[in-house]
């Protein structure tokens, strides 16, 4: 039986991790938690009875708490609802698939219980991953990627030795956009942006495929998390996401790892790890993938992957302030307050004005995030302003 609690439950990842559990008796949900999508998590709690149920907003706990009244699932309530369920629950695996920056905090809970954590949310590897990982070194925590790239990586690597690595190979689908020109961009809207060609994902993450953003926080995360440098790490646009990422080894054998595009595959192998789950999803049929392509990402274009890689030299605090920067500018796009060309100049504008912390601790982390949000919505509010006029 292998115990598992799904922190971010309701999200779009979380949902999948719960698809793997509903799939495969072996694993039991023992506890959620989720921001404010009481309908959702009250239909999760009545599914997997877990012992625990958490919702950050405590006004939708308070809900929750009467609409599951007759169930067995304790319900706890907000942040510290959150910390005292990551610490009771009996899992012994998590799966953080928080959105954004917030999920740093359930990320630093589950490492301080030393037990597994398949960690989706990226933000928290990206925004304090020097931080996370010597944290979970201390503790024992093994960190396994929810993320295709990283697990496919994760996996290459079970291949060679560390010291025998000559380079990570992340692949990109290119998203929505690959091909087109700065001026085609000034138009795309919304939609646009959201209709990715691949992959099934959340809102937010959607956008960052868009802009390449989200390339270039894989290329922090797969640093931090194989501990590997900027300049050994490349990124490859293979717009038929079979490959999920490869690794160069030193005699020039390049390992790679190829699978429909399947989010529970990530799952499955996160929480099952060193096994296997029998039949995680789908198989790969070549006939009908026919072919694999491979182009060069196009930086001057989507000038985010660049940025990614500059924070990453650029080192402490830096990646926090690139991942507030662009998380305030996409929720503005998202809420259709600023247009798609404007993201990347938000995140630059923010990024350039954000002062440097001179220490790096989770303490500075928390502070450049702050400050880095605050000017990120200056910047947004401005645009907003010259917009309208
Ligand atoms: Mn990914």
């Amino acid at each position: 039986m292998l115990k598992t609690a799904i922190l971010g439950s309701t999200g779009s990842v979380g949902t999948q991790a719960l698809d793997v559990a509903r799939n495969n008796p072996e694993i039991k949900i023992t506890a959620l938690t989720a921001n404010k999508n009481v309908a959702a998590i009250e239909a999760q709690i009545r599914e997997f009875a877990p012992e625990y149920a958490a919702m950050e907003d405590e006004a939708s706990a308070l809900d929750l708490k009467t609409r599951v009244a007759d169930c067995g699932t304790k319900i706890l309530c907000g942040r510290e609802g959150v910390r005292e369920l990551i610490a009771s629950t009996d899992a012994d695996a998590f799966v953080n698939s928080v959105i954004g920056f917030d999920g740093l905090f359930s990320t630093l809970e589950v490492i301080k219980t030393g037990k597994r954590l398949a960690l989706s949310n990226k933000e928290s590897i990206v925004a304090a991953g020097e931080a996370v990982m010597k944290l979970a070194r201390e503790s024992g925590t093994e960190i396994l990627p929810v993320d295709s790239e990283h697990c496919a990586i994760h996996q290459c690597l079970r291949t060679g030795g560390h010291g025998e690595i000559s380079k990570l190979i992340i692949t990109a689908s290119g998203g929505p956009f690959y091909g087109k020109t700065k001026d085609e961009l000034e138009n795309v809207t919304l939609a646009d942006a959201l209709a990715h060609p691949t992959w099934s994902m959340g809102r937010k993450i959607t956008v960052d495929s868009a802009t390449l953003m989200n390339k270039g926080f894989e290329v922090i995360e797969a640093a931090r998390l194989f501990n590997v440098d900027a300049d050994k790490i490349d990124v490859v646009v293979h717009p038929e996401s079979i490959i999920h990422s490869m690794v160069e080894y030193i005699d020039s054998a390049v390992i790679a790892q190829l699978s429909v595009p399947d989010m529970r595959l990530c799952v499955a192998y996160a929480l099952n790890y060193p096994q296997r789950l029998q039949g995680a999803t789908p198989k790969l049929d070549f006939f009908k993938t026919a072919k694999l392509t491979f182009k060069t990402p196009d930086t001057e274009t989507f000038p985010l992957l660049a940025l990614a890689y500059k924070a990453l030299k650029d080192g402490k605090t830096r990646p926090a302030v690139l991942n507030a920067a662009n998380e305030i500018a996409v929720n503005a796009f998202l809420r259709e307050e600023i247009s798609f060309r404007h993201i990347p100049e938000v995140v630059f504008a923010a990024y350039e004005k954000t002062p440097e912390q001179c220490e790096l601790t989770v303490e500075s982390i928390y502070a450049s995030d702050g400050e880095a949000r605050r000017i990120a919505a200056e910047e947004t509010k401005a645009i907003t302003k010259n917009r309208k006029r």
